[in-house]
């Protein structure tokens, strides 16, 4: 007798969290590849956006959660604009790194989790990303001392490049930081309401 996979064996838990934390239905893609026709760092990636999801219609969630690409995405949005089945790709991406994160699967592109890492701290401590530091740390975390420095003083002359953190939105910020962790320990669903004045 032949062997039919069912679909569901194709399909496993995490897909439906997958589907859950993105709100995207991962089958609606059929394939046409216009998402990574215009995504501007598809060159860098090691698979191309479309294949991300194709890899997870087809069930390899832990080769999906493992790829380059899911941390190159810069969630620019330009693929879900152009998608013809309104597949939210960057909330597929989005989801997809939470999930690696939660279950300590290491970014192969260790730069990038670094970025986010300080960006987020100097985020949360002033409300605002504070570059100077950003750069300083960025730099001694990949050991790269001297990168981009010459670039510096240009930016500072033109008033790109602040001495000191501004710490305007550090209230907004930490209302946000907070909401989140209510989120993450209580779960989204009893959640759904933010804090006045967001
Ligand atoms: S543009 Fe949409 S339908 Fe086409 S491959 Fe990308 S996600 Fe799938
Ligand atoms: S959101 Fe990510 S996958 Fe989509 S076009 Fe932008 S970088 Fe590419």
């Amino acid at each position: 007798m032949k062997h039919v996979i069912k679909r569901e064996q194709l399909r496993p838990d995490i897909i439906q969290t997958i589907e859950e934390l993105s709100g995207q239905d991962i089958k609606s893609c059929y394939q046409c590849g216009k998402c990574s026709a215009g995504c501007p760092i598809a060159a860098d990636m090691d698979v191309p956006p479309n294949q991300v999801i194709r890899q997870l219609q087809l069930g390899f969630v832990d080769e999906a959660l493992r790829l380059k690409t899911i941390w190159l995405c810069a969630s620019c949005e330009t693929c879900t604009t152009r998608c013809p089945r309104e597949v939210d790709l960057a909330a597929v991406m989005d989801a997809l790194r939470n999930i690696a994160i939660q279950k300590g699967i290491r970014s192969p592109e260790r730069a990038v989790t670094l970025f986010n890492k300080i960006f987020l701290s100097t985020v949360k401590r002033y409300g605002r990303v504070f570059e100077m530091e950003l750069i300083g740390m960025f730099n001694t975390g990949t050991l790269n001392f001297f990168k981009d420095m010459t670039k510096a003083p240009k930016l500072f002359f033109k008033g790109r490049l602040k001495l000191f953190p501004n710490f305007t939105g550090r209230k907004m910020a930490n209302t946000v930081f907070k909401d989140v962790k209510r989120i993450k320990s209580s779960g989204p669903e009893e959640n759904s309401e933010p804090s006045k004045g967001i």
